[in-house]
């Protein structure tokens, strides 16, 4: 088996020679487990977090979608496809309650690592749970044609918020606009202002805040909230590199003033309830409410190269990497 490893600790920016790739023996499954061929091998923004204490010498984990090659358990047969938790590499022996089945009339294999699977979930349960949308309401999302971001925007435009969406490229901004829906959308790359910007797409004020980047987002969003808004704290993937601590936003005691609730969550919170998600997402698909986009980068030796492309935010949807 193929397997990426972490080469060394990484200090800021991940680079690719931070990452090796190592060919492993497999022992042969034993009872109850099953061996998995891995397609399609996932690149999400925590694994930055977990790479600060990974073990080097073994092998990167993650989700990863692929297709059972052979059997010592009765759940399930040759030929059938799943979901797992042992990314960065090509075949992984696991037991078989450890791998989930896929049902691909929903969406097709690689889906089930963005739109239809952990970031559709984070953006499903985080936007309806904690951030409480009510029609007419102004929603602010930010990396908003991301694998979260994307699915956000049009939840959002189904529960009849206006949206307002940040990206940092025109490509998004066109995306989100054409593809997506939002009502506006602008590339924060070309703002100074972010605070006026946002003013002037939120008219009637800011009632929820979808936080997946923190810094002058969250600065800026914290400026324009409305009384009793909400602010989802997904993510902030502009410090998961930084060297030195970040400091916070300067006007965080507004939020007391204005009864604001920040609340973080975890996508797996909320796991006991993945069948509302499911329920809802295939509706949603087969009305034709809900679209997604997916960069395939091809080979498991460019999985750090996709993970990577995380942080430079060149690459728009979903990142998946093709691994067979
Ligand atoms: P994305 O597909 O959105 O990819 C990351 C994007 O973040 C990039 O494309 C880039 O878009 C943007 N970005 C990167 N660096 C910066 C920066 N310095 N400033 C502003 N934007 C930046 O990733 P995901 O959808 O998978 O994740 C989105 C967020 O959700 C992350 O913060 C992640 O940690 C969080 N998350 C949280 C979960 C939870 O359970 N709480 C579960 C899953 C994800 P752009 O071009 O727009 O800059």
């Amino acid at each position: 088996s193929r397997q990426i490893r972490l080469k060394n600790r990484i200090i800021g920016m991940p680079k690719e020679s931070d990452f090796e790739i190592v060919e492993a023996t497999l022992p042969e499954p034993s009872a109850g487990e099953v061996l998995v061929e891995n397609l399609y091998t996932s690149v999400d923004p925590y694994m930055r977090g977990g790479m600060r204490s990974a073990e080097l010498g073994k092998p990167l984990e993650g989700r990863c979608a692929g297709r059972i090659v052979e059997s010592k358990s009765d759940q399930f047969q040759v030929g059938d496809y799943v979901t797992g938790m042992q990314g960065w590499r090509d075949h992984y022996i696991a037991p078989a309650k450890s791998v989930t089945a896929v049902d691909l009339t929903i969406a097709p294999l690689q889906s089930f690592l963005g739109a239809v699977g952990m970031p559709g979930r984070t953006a499903y349960f985080g936007f309806l749970e904690i951030g409480q949308p009510k029609a007419g309401e102004t929603v602010f999302v930010s990396a908003a044609a991301g694998a979260v971001g994307s699915i956000v925007c049009q939840i959002a435009k189904i529960k009849g918020c206006r949206v307002v969406a940040s990206v940092g490229s025109d490509q998004k901004v066109a995306w989100l606009l054409e593809k997506a829906g939002v009502d506006a959308a602008f590339n924060y790359k070309n703002v100074d202002d972010l605070e006026a910007e946002l003013r002037k797409h939120c008219p009637d004020g800011l009632d929820i805040y979808f936080e997946n980047v923190g810094g002058r987002h969250l600065q800026a969003a914290l400026a324009v909230m409305n009384m009793h808004g909400r602010i989802p704290l997904c993510g902030m993937i502009s410090q998961y590199n930084d060297v030195e601590p970040t400091p916070g936003p300067t006007n965080l005691s507004s939020a007391i003033g204005k009864r604001i609730r920040l609340q973080g969550f975890i996508v797996t919170d909320f796991m006991e309830r993945n069948p509302e998600f499911y329920s809802d997402m295939q509706q949603w698909i087969t009305e034709g409410e809900i679209q997604w986009e997916e960069t395939i980068i091809e080979g498991l030796e460019n999985a750090p190269k996709a993970f990577i492309a995380l942080f430079t935010g060149e690459k728009l949807g979903k990142i998946i990497v093709k691994v067979a």
